[in-house]
């Protein structure tokens, strides 16, 4: 259960139904304070552990993560929407997450300086208690995407999921305590972002808030955590671009093009939802589209061949179909269930104007806008047109074309002829207001730790 005595309960949904799922207790300001408490008490021991304990902790966790597979892909599924398949996925990187990080807490390496007098060398401190707000669209895999590498270095934990899909979460902290994670170390609290979110934002004793979600409210958690100078990390929204020249494998690019922006219904901060097309390929580029488009299978994500499921609830579909009004240019669109549940059928928009709200704002949600572009200049232009910086893609058969345009972009992870933009070795983190700091790879210690530098005075030979 979730750490709260509360009386109140939330009923958590299932978007491909509507139908209540489970009732968890909704936690208060009173349960973030104990939560955080329970954090502090437990930082000294858990930071103190040799390296190689914390190291197996970790590992644990990942096999335990992986014994647990199926359950796990499963509550995610129902909560989230998503396809199991894509669940399962997930699951599998949780566990390569915490297997990551497991290999951390011995590689903590320091800097030794040389300087007059003595010796200097730095090393790597745990804040102390850290704050992990995680939003529903990924729901476990963002979380352990900062639970990792915070764990590693030795940092506590409160984390705060979202109140539409606390549930794998809360099995999580009872698998991972069960693995061996000491009790205190963390510490699952479910309840609003407005009560909860900003009283762990405001908390003294709380010295880093990692925060995935909305830019507007990463600008009031910003903000929020100035007043106690919290370190912070955001990761943020996204618009980001899938550019695809004449000169690229049009028939890869349009069979991928789908996935990168349909992927989790398009509830991806990465989902690659302007696509910017050389306008001498445009023609020959949507007619493969629109066939890779009408093909996706959606429906019932507990069906093993469903390739997308329903948004997460329906003021969300509301959000996202006032982007599909009457005068929106629809090239065309794919199917989707009637009846309950939170459906919405892929569209392609074209063309589109680059000033449009639909090509400017982030819409979450299984609508692609296609743009087409003249030459390579007015491609980086349209790209790095927008306040956001966080993915892209660059299709192209001219490799001194594809790497000057990922060189000239103004966004944190590119991928070449491909949409993949998270591997688990590899930093991810945005440019402009997609926010700041680096998740994954070696990188996420960097936001987890402080250096200290520390100076021993060798003395006067005598
Ligand atoms: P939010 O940014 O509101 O929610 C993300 C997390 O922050 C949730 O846990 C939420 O809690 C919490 N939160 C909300 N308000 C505060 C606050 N004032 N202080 C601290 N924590 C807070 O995202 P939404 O769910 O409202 O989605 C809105 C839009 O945000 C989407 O349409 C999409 O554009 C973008 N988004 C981007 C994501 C990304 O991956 N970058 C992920 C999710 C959304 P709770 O929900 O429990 O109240």
């Amino acid at each position: 259960m979730p750490e709260t005595d509360g009386g109140e309960l939330l009923e958590v949904l299932e978007p491909a139904t509507a139908a209540v799922l489970d009732a968890v207790p909704r936690a208060g300001v009173d349960d973030v304070d104990a939560a955080v408490e329970r954090a502090r008490a437990a930082y000294p021991a858990w930071r103190a552990l040799s390296p190689s304990d914390r190291a197996a902790v970790l590992r644990a966790v990942s096999d335990a993560v992986r014994e647990h597979r199926e359950e796990l892909a499963r509550l995610e599924a129902r909560n989230a929407g998503k396809p199991i398949g894509d669940a399962r996925g997930e699951m599998d990187m949780v566990a390569q997450v915490f297997g990551y990080y497991a290999g951390a807490p011995e590689r903590l390496l320091g800097d030794s300086i040389p300087v007059s007098g003595g010796q200097a060398w730095t090393v790597r401190e745990p804040l102390g208690v850290v704050g992990l707000i995680v939003p529903w669209n990924f729901p476990l895999t963002i979380a352990a995407w900062k639970l990792g590498p915070a764990l590693a270095a030795g940092n506590t934990v409160v984390l705060k999921p979202a109140e539409l899909t606390p549930l794998s979460a809360v099995r999580f902290a009872e698998i991972a305590r069960e693995a061996g994670l000491p009790e205190g170390v963390l510490n699952v609290v479910v309840g609003p972002g407005s009560t909860c979110g900003q009283r762990l934002v405001a908390h003294p004793d709380v010295a880093k808030i990692a925060f995935t979600g909305s830019t507007e409210v990463g600008r009031s958690i910003a903000a929020g955590a100035a007043q106690t100078i919290k370190r912070v990390t955001l990761e943020l929204g996204g618009k980001s671009p899938n550019i695809i020249f004449a000169d690229a494998d049009l028939a890869a690019a349009a069979a991928a093009a789908p996935g990168a922006v349909f992927g989790n219904a398009g509830q991806d901060c990465c989902a690659r939802s302007r696509i910017l097309v050389q306008a001498s390929a445009l023609d020959a580029f949507m007619s493969a589209l629109e066939g890779a488009v009408r093909a996706i299978r959606v429906g019932d994500p507990l069906d093993a061949s469903t390739e997308m499921g329903p948004l997460i609830s329906a003021s969300h579909r509301a959000s996202v179909a006032s982007f599909v009004d009457d005068v929106a240019p629809v090239a065309f669109r794919g199917t989707a269930p009637d009846g309950p549940g939170f459906w919405f059928a892929p569209t392609v928009l074209c063309p589109v104007d680059p000033r449009a709200r639909a090509a400017r704002e982030e819409i979450f949600g299984p609508v692609a806008v296609v743009i087409p572009f003249d030459d390579e200049q007015e491609a980086v232009r349209l790209a790095n047109d927008t306040i956001y910086g966080l993915s892209g893609s660059i299709w192209s058969g001219d490799g001194g074309r594809a790497l000057r345009v990922a060189r000239a972009l103004e966004a944190g992870v590119l991928s070449i002829n491909s949409n993949t933009s998270v591997r688990v070795s590899t930093p991810f983190g945005g440019f402009k207001q997609s926010g700041y700091g680096r998740e994954l790879g070696p990188n996420a210690l960097d936001a987890y730790t402080e250096v200290k530098s520390i100076f021993f005075s060798t003395g006067s030979a005598g």
